[in-house]
């Protein structure tokens, strides 16, 4: 019986991955519920793979999987999610021991006082402030314009109860943003601050074209804000112009002092450009039902049903 799956995302990591099992089995050996390790191998072009594979013949509290060439990061995870077998939940770590895998122990404590997800939250980052301000900005930006709660500076480390996962695994979309789907699901959630710590080995694995990619699903994926704001950028842009146009009606019949030509070709410009961003944004509007449609999400997760005089908690599918 395994209690909690610690998922461990890995991407070129023969720099630190010796460190990474040691810090592991340290924790698992002590912990007071029983844990296994799902160690996956995200295409690394190192000698991740081998490694992988030869932990997981020694020790059978170590599971790995090889995805067949590198997914990225979020999908890596998911791969992970899909196939752990803890009863309880699973803990997702990132693989360079930024996040520090002795925090199982209260994050399990707090699963067993009733919540569904522990997501911690970062206190202090040990990157550049340039990374640390674009971080900061998008969080804040994203908190502002999605549709529902997304946590500011909280990233994928986090426990997740069975029945949060098995949610997480019946939403079919593509483009996975991992910690938008969790908040999404919702139920009791709870954050836990730390320090997170510098990368131990090796260098980042996220370019930014890969950062650019997670910040675009995280605002796409969790928000009609972007398609929103064509269309009022538009109706402001109307309301101006007519504004614009009284004004100059009222100046030429009292006053006759505005110049031939000139207010007509103004007017035009903004009248048009409000009156087509109005239409881009109807377009949009239909567009980002489409969308919504064909990503085929679940459209309520239930908590608990009370039936009967009964109550049946939701244990997932
Ligand atoms: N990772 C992965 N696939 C990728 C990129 C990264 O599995 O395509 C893993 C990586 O090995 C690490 C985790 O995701 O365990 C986080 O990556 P990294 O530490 O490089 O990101 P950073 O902390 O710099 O944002
Ligand atoms: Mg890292």
């Amino acid at each position: 019986m395994i209690d909690i799956s610690i998922i461990v995302p890995l991407y070129n990591e023969e720099a630190v991955f010796s460190q990474l099992i040691n810090r592991l089995k340290s924790v698992i050996d002590k912990t007071e519920f029983t844990c296994e390790v799902i160690l996956i191998n995200d295409g690394s072009i190192d000698n991740t793979a081998q490694l992988v594979e030869e932990i997981c013949l020694q020790d059978n509290r170590f599971t790995g999987i090889l995805l067949s060439r590198n997914h990225g990061h979020q999908l890596a995870v998911s791969a992970g999610l899909a196939n752990f077998r803890g009863k309880k939940g699973a803990m997702i770590i990132d693989g360079d021991l930024q996040d520090p895998p002795e925090l199982v122990n209260d994050f399990y404590k707090l699963l067993m006082n009733g919540y569904d997800v522990i997501y911690a939250i970062r206190k202090n980052r040990k990157e550049s402030f340039f990374k640390k301000t674009a971080y900061s900005a998008y969080y804040r930006l994203q908190k502002k314009i999605s549709s529902f709660n997304i946590p500011i500076d909280s990233g994928d480390f986090s426990m997740l109860s069975r029945r949060v996962v098995d949610n997480m695994n019946a939403m079919p979309e593509q483009s996975r943003y991992l910690r938008g789907m969790r908040a999404w699901v919702g139920f009791k959630q709870i954050g836990y601050e730390y320090d997170r710590d510098e990368r131990q080995a090796g260098e980042t694995k996220y370019s930014w074209s890969k950062l650019f990619e997670l910040a675009f699903n995280g605002i796409f994926n969790f928000s009609d804000f972007p398609v929103k704001f064509i269309t009022r950028l538009g109706f402001i842009t109307v309301v101006f112009s007519l504004i614009y146009f009284a004004y100059n009606l009222y100046r030429k019949f009292y006053f006759n002092d505005v110049p031939h030509g000139f207010t007509a070709t103004i007017l035009a410009i903004i009248l048009f450009s409000g009156v087509q961003l109005i239409s881009l944004g109807l377009i949009g509007e239909y567009v980002l039902r489409i969308y919504n449609q064909v990503r085929n999400r679940p459209l309520f997760i239930v908590d608990k049903i009370v039936r009967d005089g009964e109550q049946i908690a939701n244990e997932g599918k």
